[in-house]
């Protein structure tokens, strides 16, 4: 039986599906990523499924807004001094896809719409549909930009479940400003069309 699995950041407890994949007889597994910063990558190295023979890994981002290819950050990844092993200790067959050159890209039975957003080194929120469902993942972002934040409130109609990035509160916001990062009361508007919401990536000094 061919099973697909998605994922949209791989965080420090992405090494965890090994058993229940393992269950599938032919995993194959879809990373988009909405950026390259540490928290979003840092569970690669200890995704067991890269290091399981007949297991299918496609790695996206849009690597126009990242300025740098999802191949490249890998390699980088994967190399002394933050890890012991080489890529050459990958043994899934792993492949990489630059989601910059369409609107839409069709991955697997899911088709995958993107949307840059400001944070610093580049961001791009997802908007995917499968079958009758409709999931956005913001990604990491700063409401300062109007013209996104209109697109990004537009994208949110009509959607299933929304995982909206809202970091810092109100009252801590202007002091972090610079590190890129949303509020939970500017970040609650732009989701107010979706019909489920998950906040997600607070500080953990924001309670
Ligand atoms: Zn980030």
């Amino acid at each position: 039986m061919r099973v697909e699995k998605y994922y949209l950041r791989c965080g420090v407890w992405s090494g965890r599906p090994r058993a229940k994949l393992l269950q599938d007889e032919t995993p194959e597994i879809n990373i988009a990523l909405t950026h390259f910063h540490i928290d979003h990558i840092m569970g690669l190295p200890f995704f067991a499924p890269l290091f399981e023979k007949g297991v299918r890994i496609r790695l996206f981002a849009d690597e126009t807004v990242l300025a740098c290819s999802v191949e490249e950050m890998m390699h980088r990844l994967f190399a002394q001094p933050f890890l012991p092993m080489g890529m050459e200790a990958i043994q899934a067959d792993l492949s990489f896809q630059d989601l910059s050159d369409a609107e839409i890209h069709t991955i697997g039975d899911a088709t995958i719409e993107r949307l840059e957003l400001c944070h610093p080194g580049g961001n791009t929120a997802f908007r995917i549909r499968h079958n009758d469902k409709t999931v956005v993942y913001t990604g990491d972002f700063s409401h300062c930009d109007e013209h996104q934040m209109r697109r990004l409130t537009e994208w949110m109609e009509n959607v299933d479940l929304g995982i909206v990035e809202s970091t810092f509160t109100p009252q801590n916001y202007n002091a972090n400003k610079s590190f890129g990062h949303t509020h939970w009361h500017a970040a609650g508007k732009i989701a107010m069309p979706v019909k489920k919401v998950v906040r997600c990536a607070p500080s953990p000094s924001c309670g």
